[in-house]
């Protein structure tokens, strides 16, 4: 048995090569979200579409009737699918699962009585939002209850509808399939059931063979089942078809006649459940497309049995081995949320689909989003999060119903990067495999959770990198090495010239993300992580011209009509040219709207749709206060705002817990303004050792502007060799940068946007898996510190009033406990 399995595993293997190109370097463990189309439906669907003429359905001519015919055929061929006798079932071609269970709760909701319903903590989150049509609503919380439920012989006074998913779409767990007959028996038809099949039949066949027994409703997705077409579909047994008779919208397709002027009358066609409810025309593509798939399924996997077979080894696989990882303190790195009653392996019980959490030695959680970040790139795809599951996602999480509310107001979102709160995991990370799924998928995955998850150190906070500093603190001359600023947000870096002192401003150095793109049909500002190719974009500051001239790199030349554009620097044109050149608009900059002002012109908006092919529009952040002296000012990029990372931010267990702030007395004052991080300054020291550690292993090294910094600080040239101090900026409390000073507010968190190339627009997965091997702590990836300047004010210098820095700058570092007794400090005051 175990060598069949082995078998028919290596032939999946070999026909994913030809059948699944798109799988080529990827691991897909999403097939609870949707599996994948083979090569061969696609082509076998265009040769039908090329082939035949298809018309509208419902007329008289050829191509009409040709349409009709085929419908009917896939519908019969659906329906034999599940073993479902054409006499007893019918099938409605919906939109998708959810649509199938709206079109049932749609008819009970005409009802003239009130309805009940009830349905199983299990449930998806499209078979919970039933509840808010129904009159009265009961979850039931365990398999149990819904056994003293069924065994009670009571039963309500108004028609009900009792809903379950045949498999949880959230840890795979099946339920029993019984409970439709058995509540068919004790409720006496009074109440009907409603059977969510999306997640069970995407990986095992369901028989529907005996009519007493089955479901009065079921609902599926084809798409979870085939991969393509998207299309779902609702099977009715034609005996529950009455709580249609209620029905009362009618649409094209489903009436007979409808009278509208002077009378108001119409005629329902009442031939056959589906006439009844397909309203307007069907999706006849995607069914013609129904029948490729189910031909190309059959030839290359055999059946859903075989596929059911073969997937439950796979889980059992993929669950043994989650479950075997252990941190070298023995800790299990998985808390895996399977229900106690179901094995995997067994089909009966368990689908090939598996939900956990991950721990670090210690016990704590760590967040899905930073699995998520190293997924991308590593080229795993699964999901995380809440899993459209609220019940079994809350009870396997021990979530009451006030923390999740609690978590909610705590700006807790579907996909939020702030998924740990109150030291409970707000999400969880679902695994699934498919048909085409193999165990080397598995054998990948487990390896990919070994190497990034499994701490093989002894129990010590202090990473091997972050140890190595240990010597007494002195404090060292640095210089500056680099100034960058990114007029663009998101678009390449422009280097300030050598010698050339640069202004400082309160929201950051000068010019840095003045400017956006904004995508023209969503207003949001567009970023790299999503469209790479904006690094290829070099805008430059021309302080001689005053404009902003962008050009274009690498492939993006030959991409638009213009070779470059410019835009005046000054921010109220108006003065020199005529009319306003901006529109304002509603703009989201991460998550926060502002009004942006965007560019009317047409040239502009060209230029910039054509680089990246995206429909876009430079936009320009609203005027600012000029800094100096307006005690209250909030500048009005909140893409610098966004770390919030206060004066008191550590990277936990890897630096001292010192009080910071409060040894700091001299200069608690300033720390005000700390909650906006301007700048972003990198060690030359720390991205040289992590090039060296990416290049120990083969990987490519990184540049500076990845990092998107502005400052990168270098130790002096005369450093000698071996002398430098990695990390030091860990460590690091202020910054004197020739006259002017700077507070360090916090490392800043990285995400797979670091792995984007800056000269070639293209993906890799370093820096960013070297990152999270060495500077990950508490789950969280770190590289450089956020930094923000610090005005003198009382002060009437020109260094105070037009503070500036340059390139080649001396910097010296402060530690804790360094500032206070050093009195150039002592100048600061808000
Ligand atoms: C996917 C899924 C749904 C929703 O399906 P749609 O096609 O998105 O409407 C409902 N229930 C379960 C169990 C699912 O797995």
């Amino acid at each position: 048995m175990e060598g069949e399995l082995y078998v028919y595993d290596q032939a999946v293997e070999r026909l994913r090569e030809r059948e699944y190109p798109m799988l080529k370097g990827q691991t897909y463990l999403d097939h609870a979200g949707t599996t994948l189309y083979a090569k061969s439906t696609i082509e076998r669907f265009s040769a039908d579409m090329m082939a035949n003429l298809y018309g509208n359905p419902h007329s008289a001519s050829i191509s009409s009737q040709l349409s009709t015919r085929r419908v009917e055929d896939i519908r019969l061929r659906l329906l034999s699918l599940f073993n479902a006798d054409p006499e007893v079932f019918d099938v409605v071609f919906v939109a998708n699962a959810t649509a199938g269970i709206k079109m049932v709760m749609e008819a009970f909701r005409d009802q003239e009585e009130r309805f009940w319903y009830g349905y199983h903590k299990d449930a998806h989150t499209s078979l919970v939002g039933v509840r808010e049509a129904a009159n009265e609503h009961r979850c039931f919380a365990s398999d149990r209850e819904v056994q003293e439920w069924i065994d009670d012989s009571e039963r309500p006074l108004t028609p009900g509808l009792f809903a379950y998913p045949a498999q949880s779409n959230m840890n795979g767990r099946r339920l029993p399939l019984d409970w439709s007959r058995r509540i068919r028996e004790s409720k006496q038809n009074v109440v009907y059931t409603l059977l969510d099949a999306a997640s069970l039949v995407s990986t095992a066949p369901l028989d529907l063979a005996c009519p007493e027994g089955a479901p009065d409703f079921t609902v599926l997705s084809l798409y979870k089942m085939f991969g393509f077409p998207d299309l779902g579909a609702l099977v009715l047994r034609k005996d529950a078809g009455r709580v249609f008779d209620k029905r009362r919208y009618f649409g094209g397709g489903t009436v007979e006649m409808v009278v509208c002027l002077k009378e108001q009358w119409h005629a329902r066609k009442a031939e056959s459940l589906h006439e009844r409810l397909e309203d307007g025309t069907l999706p006849i593509h995607s069914i013609i497309a129904l029948d490729a798939a189910m031909t190309v399924q059959e030839q290359l996997f055999g059946s859903f049995e075989k596929i059911s077979t073969h997937t439950a080894f796979l889980a059992a696989k993929l669950y043994e081995g989650l479950s075997a990882l252990r941190h070298t303190n023995t800790t299990p790195v998985c808390e895996i949320y399977k229900d106690p009653t179901s094995t995997y392996g067994d089909s009966k019980s368990q689908g090939p689909i598996v939900a956990f959490n991950i721990r670090n030695h210690l016990g704590g959680w760590v967040s899905n989003a930073e699995l998520e970040k190293i997924s991308a790139v590593k080229n795993f795809h699964l999901r995380t999060g809440g899993l459209c599951n609220p019940g079994g996602v809350a009870a396997s999480l021990g979530l009451a119903p006030w923390e999740m509310k609690e978590n909610f107001s705590a700006g807790q979102r579907c996909g939020s990067d702030n998924d740990i709160i109150r030291a409970k995991p707000t999400g969880m990370i679902r695994v699934s495999l498919g048909a085409m799924s193999t165990l080397k998928d598995v054998s990948l995955f487990i390896d990919f959770m070994r190497e990034f998850f499994v701490q093989e150190a002894p129990p010590t906070p202090f990473s091997p990198v972050i140890s190595l500093y240990h010597e007494p603190p002195t404090r060292r001359l640095l210089r500056v090495e680099s100034l960058s600023i990114y007029p663009i947000k998101s678009c390449a870096a422009w280097h300030v010239p050598p010698g050339k002192a640069w202004e400082v401003r309160r929201e950051g150095l000068a010019w840095d993300r003045e400017w956006c793109l904004v995508h023209q049909g969503t207003g949001a500002a567009l970023s790299q992580k999503r469209y790479p190719k904006m690094a290829l974009i070099r805008p430059c500051i021309d302080l001689d011209q005053g404009v902003l001239r962008i050009r274009l790199a690498g492939g993006l030349q030959t991409a638009t009509k213009a070779a470059e554009i410019c835009v005046p620097l000054s921010a109220d044109p108006r003065l020199f040219l005529d009319g306003d050149m901006y529109k304002t608009v509603s703009t989201k900059v991460c998550g926060d709207t502002i009004q942006a002002k965007t560019y009317k012109s047409k040239d502009i908006s060209d230029f910039f749709t054509q680089a990246l092919g995206v429909a876009c529009h430079l936009a320009r952040f609203p005027a600012v206060g000029n800094g100096a002296g307006t005690a209250s000012i909030r500048h009005s990029k909140p893409h610098l705002q966004k770390p919030q990372i206060s004066g008191k931010m550590h990277i936990p267990g890897a630096f001292p817990e010192a009080p910071r702030v409060s040894t700091c007395a001299v200069v608690s004052k300033p720390i005000l303004l700390s909650n906006e991080s301007p700048i972003l300054t990198i060690s030359r020291s720390s991205l040289n050792r992590l090039n060296e550690l990416i290049k120990a292993e083969g990987g490519k090294a990184a540049q500076a502007e990845v990092f998107r910094a502005n400052i990168v600080v270098a130790e002096n040239l005369d450093c000698p060799p071996g002398a430098e101090q990695p990390y030091a900026e860990d460590e690091w409390r202020y910054l004197q940068i020739g006259d002017q000073y700077f507070e360090m507010l916090g490392p800043c968190r990285r995400c797979q946007m670091v792995c984007i190339d800056q000269h070639t627009a293209e993906r890799d997965q370093e820096p960013f898996v070297t990152l999270s091997k060495t500077r990950r702590f508490d789950g969280k990836v770190f590289f450089g510190e956020h930094t923000s300047h610090l005005p003198m004010s009382n002060v009437s210098s020109p260094t105070a009033q037009n503070p500036t820095i340059s390139v080649g700058d001396p910097v010296w570092a402060f530690e804790d406990g360094e500032a206070e007794q050093d009195t150039r400090l002592q100048g600061l005051v808000d």
